[in-house]
């Protein structure tokens, strides 16, 4: 093995991240190049979708798993879920290098870990390559409704991002969405549903980008939205800004230009570094912590493994994103911390508690998950 491929640092990472398994999986046969990694399974089985992505170099590949896998524990431990953290990467060009062989290969892999990593769609892989992975094992969601699954998550998350952000109203005016000037950026899957849901709650404007001509287009015919380019998005003279497009967009060079009061938006990993999120506290900035207002589309896809799948009761569950993000408020008001190392303590309590108990009450889900899909 060459020098530098995998080394004594990567341990090292683990160690400090606490992963409890990582599966390299290469079939040349069918050019399949993944890795899966499973950060946790303290509170269940480690679910996270799967991103396809030409990534430079493995140690790109391998560092964007085991943080992704990370934050989806986080996520679903602050969502009071009953899963644990998980994800996986296929080094590969979406537009190019996709094929029956290759899904149904990963699928094996998947299947390799019996229910201990459950995947879902994520960058770069839809619906249908869901359904391809499927053929070789049960532990996928998100497949369609056609077949039993839960479908697009997106309207989900962006209810849950609209509890987030009527939380965060609450808490900073005393007062509803009613009103309130709203930049989102990223008119996408879940940007375009939060605008439609803003229009309803009676906000008094909207305002959005997007690269899609289409997405534009939509978004200003059909709810109104004032579209701005793209760089200025950052500068718009509002009450919240949502960031519902890219990650890391919370940095140092945008976090000074924001004329906003709240940061509420869909995005993953919103803040460059855990230091932004004090920074944006200094500027008298709420922000709403990603993992916790982005989790519906995570309380979506749960309602598919635990039952029969209810719509209804996913929306239910979701509304209580609400009552979640008021508390991390509060905890970071009570302890004087930001609001995003607030969000990581509910998340780490009860990984820490669960832990505590050496319980593990989830073999159930699993047989039951097992026993609906074949
Ligand atoms: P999407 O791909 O449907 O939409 C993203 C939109 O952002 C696209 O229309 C794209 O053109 C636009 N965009 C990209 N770069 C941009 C830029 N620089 N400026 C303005 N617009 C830009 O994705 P989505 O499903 O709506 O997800 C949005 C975000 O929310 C992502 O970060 C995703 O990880 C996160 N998220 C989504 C879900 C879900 O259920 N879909 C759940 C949790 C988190």
């Amino acid at each position: 093995m060459r020098k530098g491929l995998i080394n004594m640092s990567l341990f090292h990472e683990l160690e400090e991240m606490g992963h409890e398994r990582v599966l390299i999986c290469s079939n040349p046969e069918v050019g399949l190049k993944a890795i899966i990694a499973v950060h946790s399974t303290t509170l269940g089985p480690g679910l996270g979708g799967v991103r396809m992505w030409p990534y430079n170099s493995f140690d790109e590949a391998m560092r964007d798993v085991l943080r992704l896998s990370k934050g989806m524990t986080y996520k679903a431990a602050a969502a009071g879920l009953n899963l644990g953290g998980g994800k996986a990467v296929i080094i590969g060009d979406p537009k190019k290098d996709k094929s029956e062989a290759l899904f149904r290969s990963f699928g094996q892999y998947v299947q390799s870990l019996g229910g201990l990593y459950i995947t879902a769609e994520d960058v770069g892989i839809d619906v249908e390559d869901c359904e391809t992975v499927r053929i070789e094992t049960p532990w996928v969601t998100g497949v369609s409704e056609a077949l039993g699954g839960s479908g697009d998550p997106s309207p989900v998350t962006a209810l849950g991002v609209l509890q987030g952000m009527k939380a965060a109203a609450m808490r900073k005016w005393s007062s509803s969405l009613k009103g309130k000037t709203i930049a989102i950026q990223g008119l996408g899957s879940v940007g375009m549903w939060l605008a439609k849901y803003l229009v309803d709650e009676g906000a008094a404007a909207i305002y959005g980008c997007d690269l899609d001509e289409e997405a534009i287009e939509e978004a200003s015919s059909e709810h109104g939205v004032k579209i701005v380019d793209p760089d200025d998005i950052y500068d718009v003279d509002c009450d919240v800004f949502a960031p519902c497009a890219l990650g890391a967009i919370l940095n140092d060079d945008t976090i000074p230009r924001l004329q906003c009061e709240v940061v509420a938006g869909a995005s993953n990993n919103q803040l460059d570094e855990d230091r932004h999120g004090e920074e944006l506290a200094e500027r008298g900035i709420l922000y709403a912590p990603d993992f916790v207002i982005n989790s519906g589309g995570l309380i979506n896809v749960y309602n598919e493994l635990t039952g029969e799948y209810n719509r209804e009761r996913a929306l239910l569950m979701t509304r209580t994103i609400y009552i979640k993000m008021m508390r991390v408020f509060e905890l970071a008001d009570h302890h004087d911390i930001s609001t995003a190392d607030a969000a990581d303590k509910v998340a780490e309590e009860r990984l820490r508690e669960i832990r505590a108990l050496g319980t593990r009450q989830w073999g159930s889900m699993i047989e039951r998950h097992q026993h609906h899909n074949h």
